[in-house]
């Protein structure tokens, strides 16, 4: 199989599995005083530094979760304070449930957020809580999220960053992009499923009402047991992970094959994360496109999401004015461990689907 759904689950790196392991293997929890208890809590300490020095928070801003959809939905609701809340029209639906009322901050057509928008929408009522993704996980186009920062902070807004999908892709620095919050998921970057986190700027820490009480675990900020192993390799992953700039010649050879085949490019004009590409073939349904790829071996996902047996176009396509040809998308995501064989396979896969379904209008 060749796998270029990176954007779903990124494959477990090497140094993530051995630090799952390791962790495996040892017993303790970190709140028990015994030594076991105290090896652990080192354990848990280390992966928080691990990520407080990877992503640009202080050690003790970082409050692990179970995975981004949580991170989220804790900046959300622990950050709100009662404030009104602006989302870009792109957000992940872990960001639209959490904030069903939000006013949307429009995308242009390449699905870059408008920053006059923003500046209206902040000028035109109270404090805002704004979420602005920094990279989509549709078409992978990035946000001006310094730009939209300092706008917050001169609005005294606050602003919560989704970086899943940039963690591990691109620089991803809390305090230089300027943001209140940022949102990272483990098995987005190459560690195991069943942890993320929410760091915290230093003014935002005291601010934040817990979403989950219990223990006392994350100072108060997170009750539960912190999932140990998979914190341990969500630590090593982020660590190993560098960026994805190496996978830009091996997404271009994708489009440059898909367009020869007659797919357009979504959101070429943005800057965009390396590893993602979203391709519409113009009368080709996504559904028809993933089932005929995975056919021939090749895993990639739709960009629109099925429900009660209805294909929508998704929201983010939509976004972007897209009309029908958002229900003609296919996202190709490329992992960390991509290969010049992997591509040369899907290039190959595309022409001939290509070249059925044109036949097949005919
Ligand atoms: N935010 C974005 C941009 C995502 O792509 C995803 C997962 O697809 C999430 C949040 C949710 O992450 P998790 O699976 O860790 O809950």
């Amino acid at each position: 199989m060749v796998y270029l759904d990176a954007n779903a689950s990124e494959p477990l790196r090497p140094e993530a599995r051995a630090a799952v392991l390791a962790a495996l293997e040892s017993p303790g929890n970190p709140s028990s005083i015994h030594a076991a208890g105290r090896a652990a809590r080192r354990r848990l300490e280390a992966a928080r530094e691990t990520l407080a020095a990877r992503f640009g928070a202080a050690p003790e801003d970082v409050v692990f979760t179970s995975g981004a959809t949580e991170a989220d939905a804790l900046a959300i609701h622990g950050l709100g304070d009662g404030r009104r809340v602006i989302a870009g029209a792109t957000e992940h639906d872990a960001v639209r449930a959490a904030a069903p009322g939000a006013e949307i901050l429009p995308v242009d057509g390449a699905g870059v957020a408008d920053l006059a928008a923003l500046e209206r929408l902040l000028a035109s009522g109270p404090p805002a809580l704004v979420c602005l993704m920094l990279a989509n996980n549709e078409t992978g186009t990035i946000q001006p999220v310094t730009a939209a920062a300092a706008l917050c902070r001169r609005h005294g807004a606050r602003l919560h960053v989704d970086a899943v999908q940039a963690a591990g892709r691109m620089p991803v620095d809390l305090g230089a992009l300027g943001a209140t919050s940022l949102a990272l998921s483990s098995h987005k970057l190459g560690g195991p499923a069943g942890a993320g986190a929410l760091l915290l700027a230093p003014e935002a820490a005291a601010a934040l009402a817990p979403l989950i009480r219990g223990g006392g675990q994350e100072r108060g900020r997170r009750g539960g047991t912190p999932p140990l192993p998979a914190i341990a390799g969500f630590a090593a992953a982020a660590a190993a992970a560098g960026d994805a700039a190496a996978l830009a010649p091996l997404r271009d050879a994708a489009e440059a094959a898909a367009r020869a085949a007659g797919a357009v490019v979504i959101g070429a004009a943005a800057p965009r994360l390396a590893n993602t590409t979203c391709l519409a073939l113009p009368g080709a349904a996504a559904e028809t496109q993933v089932i005929a790829l995975d056919l021939a071996g090749i895993a990639i996902s739709a960009g629109a999401a099925c429900s009660s047996g209805k294909v929508a176009a998704s929201h983010v396509l939509a976004a972007m004015g897209l009309g029908e040809l958002a229900r003609c998308a296919i996202r190709v995501s490329l992992p960390w461990n991509a290969t010049d064989t992997d591509i040369a396979d899907f290039a190959a896969a595309y022409a001939a689907m290509a070249a059925r379904i044109a036949r097949r209008a005919a």
